[in-house]
């Protein structure tokens, strides 16, 4: 695939996202975990959404899941990073959580999309500090050490 030099916004790592971004940094997905009541979510917050516990914690993700929905935009915001058409898509997780992302190393065609179909975690780097987490097709052996 083409490099690109990336031109969007940058995410600025708070003291609620940093071990995020410093996991996406080494190619691992974290996702955070309710040791009060097991609910998973993202994004990071300090506390559980569903019973506002302060004891959450960070699971490693293996970085696979499904598509969950998508949609093609042929339209993007001034200055958006991926050439346009590209994938909005949500990924769920195999751990529970949804992440809304963009989906890439695939033809931006309904026609070659597919709901449910398994995808995996890939990281652009695109600062020295900051790697985005995207997701492509699941290949059956990675090309890359995870
Ligand atoms: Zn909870």
């Amino acid at each position: 695939m083409a490099e690109t030099t990336y031109r969007g916004p940058v995410p600025v790592p708070t003291p609620e996202t940093k071990p995020f971004w410093e996991a996406a940094k080494q190619r691992v997905l974290l996702v955070q975990e309710c040791e009060t009541c097991g609910h998973r979510y993202f994004y990071p917050r300090p506390l559980c959404p569903r019973c506002f516990s302060s004891r959450v914690r960070w699971l490693r993700c293996s970085g696979r899941g499904r598509l969950h929905t998508f949609v093609v935009n042929h339209r993007p915001p001034k200055d958006f990073p991926l050439p346009a058409p590209y994938v909005i898509a949500i990924v769920e997780l195999e751990e529970g959580p949804r992440m809304l992302t963009n989906l890439v190393g695939v033809d931006p065609d309904p026609k070659t999309l597919r709901c449910d179909m398994p995808v995996e975690v890939v990281f652009e780097d695109i600062t020295e500090d900051i790697a985005l987490p995207r997701f492509r097709p699941a290949t059956e052996k990675p090309d890359e050490p995870r």
